[in-house]
């Protein structure tokens, strides 16, 4: 019986890896007609400030809204639209969306009130796409948004390597104000000097690093490490925002070690855009 249930088990999970091939390939194919059809769309999620718990901007975090499988996350097809190249055209309308986004932000707040930061994620293949300058620029312009207004999000896994030339269009929109942030920070194995080199004004500490800071007593291995990397990251006048914050009393630690900024399930998960607004406002009152 147990050996009749060890073959079952072989044969399913050969059939399911068939039907994981076949998806993908279908998935793949639907990505054109997808962005075509409009069944993308971004969901924004909190950056708030630790020091007083205000709301700095969000992060775009875009969706597929699958006519047959239902919402698809990130990781379900950015890896295919990244194979197939359709992650410029699709990087690109998230940028144009969250651009569009922050501006409608912008034009519903107070006069005096801090303008809201969007976060958009890039992918390696639109660093090294020779548009993304003009692109950039372009949509800004478009948008008429100050370059500070945006940050964009590279991993550190994707710039690891990256020579003088391949870092020359993020340096270019460094200089001229955008925001450049070091996505999943600690989870690839850049040494530290190269940190220097590189554009960046943000470190987003990857979430592995706080999940041990859930509960009191924190995991005291990863409370050094929060420590020596927030040390690191202000002698090199980066700011630090952590991802993953679930609880409060992981909130209240990444506090008291000094983090800027953080994000995660206690303060929202991604949601809608409206919703960001009533949030700040929230603050302003
Ligand atoms: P990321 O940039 O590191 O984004 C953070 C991910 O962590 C998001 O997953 C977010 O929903 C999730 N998250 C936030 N707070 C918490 C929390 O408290 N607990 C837990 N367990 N998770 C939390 P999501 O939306 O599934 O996105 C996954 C990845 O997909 C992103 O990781 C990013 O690398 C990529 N991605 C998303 N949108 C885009 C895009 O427009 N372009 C590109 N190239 N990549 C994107
Ligand atoms: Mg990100
Ligand atoms: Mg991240
Ligand atoms: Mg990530």
């Amino acid at each position: 019986r147990a050996k009749a249930a060890g073959g079952n088990r072989y044969e399913l999970a050969d059939a399911d890896s068939n039907a994981r091939v076949i998806a993908r390939h279908s998935l793949t194919n639907g990505l054109p007609a997808a962005l075509e059809k409009g069944e993308f769309f971004i969901e924004y999620q909190p950056l708030v400030r630790l020091a007083d718990g205000t709301v700095r901007g969000a992060e775009a975090l875009v969706r597929w809204l699958h006519p047959v499988h239902g919402v698809l996350g990130p990781d379900q097809f950015i890896p295919l639209a990244e194979d197939t190249g359709l992650i410029v055209p699709l990087g690109r309308w998230v940028l144009e969306q969250a651009a569009r986004q922050a501006r409608k932000w912008r034009d519903g707040a107070e006069d005096n009130s801090e303008p809201l930061r969007v976060n958009v994620n890039l992918s390696p293949c639109q660093l090294s796409h020779a548009t993304l300058v003009s692109d950039t620029v372009a949509v800004l312009e478009n948008a008429g948004l100050c370059p500070s207004t945006l940050c964009l999000e590279v991993t550190e896994n994707d710039l690891i390597g990256a020579d003088e030339d391949a870092l020359r269009p993020l340096r270019q929109l460094a200089d001229l104000g955008v925001d450049i942030a070091l996505d999943d920070f600690g989870t690839g194995y850049s040494n530290l000097s190269y940190l220097r080199r590189l554009p960046v004004s943000q470190l987003k500490l990857d979430r592995s690093f706080t999940r041990g800071m859930q509960r009191a007593p924190a995991d005291p291995v990863d409370v050094k490490i929060v420590e020596g990397i927030v040390s690191l990251a202000h002698t090199l006048d980066l700011a630090v925002t952590v991802e993953g914050v679930e609880t409060a009393v992981q909130a209240d630690h990444l506090r008291m070690l000094g983090c800027d900024t953080a994000q995660g399930w206690y303060y929202a998960r991604p949601g809608p855009p409206e919703r960001l607004h009533t949030l700040a406002l929230a603050d302003a009152s």
